[in-house]
């Protein structure tokens, strides 16, 4: 006020002003002063978190409404298919990234080895996610989890005929199984998980022998491979599981239910290590600047409320050890799945990827 009162005061205005005039200015220089003071305070104390996903829109963005509904914190998304590595290296410190959602261990491990992800020590995170699913360094964190299974065809395949991944190598399968290609992160951290359990020598031969068994050339995403089983094409193959409940349900390309509905999934290793498992997941960005938000948005990720939606929206199996199944999940039966840390995955992958080029998966 002692501001405003000086400025009329000042001999510009002293003699040309009229009292009234005085009074009007007064009004006018306090709003903008309450308008300017207000700006200020609310960028100062605006509460929000930029995340930098891989996952797609339809999935995220439902438990993004949920939090800023329950939290306030407002989520700025960067929605991405590749390249987000890329640009929080090229934007160094000055990223406005707090965050960054990915699927698979393979690409949450390359922000962890370009040094981009900070440890964080939260015993929400600590106690809703196992061990296994979890980087040792607290640098990511599995949200979700799917089963790599395999996919026989109902009528060409009979139950039980396949017991364990490494059945998947056995000569009386040739030229009955369809995959996307070895080097897909997928079937890398799938032969990771095998060489892990086996040995690299045993792995190799594996996946020569299913390489020897295929029925065309390694084509197409993990649909493609139901799809290719549905018409006949082969009858053996390897998937992801949400894969199956999109295709069932799909109500906008139709024909997948036919997929879907033409095979039945094994649920491999039930008698020993189990069903090999990918996680989606995230990690705070090194260089936050909204770090407790990013890590509240972490932990609520991993409540109840939010697991849920994982299975709900995209089929995929909820990390929390509390968390009961939803009814289609578990019809689609329970399983026993392979503990190995995940992280040994991403150790193991390099050598996965040696084998897949000398088998010429
Ligand atoms: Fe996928």
């Amino acid at each position: 006020m002692l501001l405003i009162n000086q400025i009329l005061n000042h001999r510009t205005w002293r003699y040309s002003l009229s009292p009234q005039k005085k009074g009007y200015m007064k009004i006018i220089f306090r709003l903008l002063l309450i308008l300017i003071a207000s700006t200020i305070s609310l960028n100062l104390f605006a509460k929000e978190v930029n995340v930098y996903s891989y996952r797609q829109p339809i999935l995220i963005d439902p438990f993004f409404e949920e939090f800023t509904k329950s939290t306030g914190i407002k989520v700025n998304v960067l929605h991405a298919k590749k390249g987000l590595l890329e640009r929080v290296l090229a934007e160094g410190e000055d990223t406005p990234a707090d965050l960054v959602l990915t699927v698979d261990i393979a690409r949450l491990n390359q922000f962890v080895e370009k040094d981009i992800l900070q440890p964080i020590n939260s015993d929400i995170l600590q106690m809703n996610i196992p061990n296994h699913l979890r980087d040792s360094n607290n640098k990511w964190f599995a949200l979700s989890k799917r089963a790599r299974i395999v996919a026989i065809s109902k009528e060409r395949v009979k139950k039980n005929s396949i017991k364990r991944i490494e059945d998947l190598s056995d000569i009386k399968w040739k030229g009955k199984i369809c995959t996307r290609p070895g080097s897909h992160d997928y079937n890398r951290s799938l032969l990771a998980s095998i060489i892990a359990a086996n040995g690299e020598a045993i792995a190799e031969e594996w996946a020569a022998g299913i390489v020897a068994n295929l029925a065309r050339k390694p084509e197409g995403n993990d649909r493609a491979q139901a799809k290719a089983i549905y018409e006949g094409v082969c009858d053996i193959a390897v998937m992801n599981t949400y894969y199956f409940g999109k295709m069932k349900f799909n109500e906008k390309n139709p024909e997948q239910k036919d997929w879907a509905n033409s095979i039945e999934l094994v649920f491999t290793n039930q008698e020993d290590r189990g069903n090999h498992i990918n996680v989606a997941g995230g990690g705070v960005i090194k260089y936050s600047k909204n770090k407790d938000n990013a890590i509240a948005l972490l932990e609520f990720l991993t409540q109840p409320k939010a697991q849920v939606l994982y299975s709900s929206i995209n089929y995929e199996y909820p990390v929390n050890p509390d968390m009961q199944l939803t009814d289609e999940l578990k019809s689609w039966g329970e399983f026993k799945e392979d503990k190995l840390p995940v992280e040994k995955l991403a150790e193991l992958a390099p050598v996965a990827q040696k084998i897949i080029d000398r088998v010429g998966w």
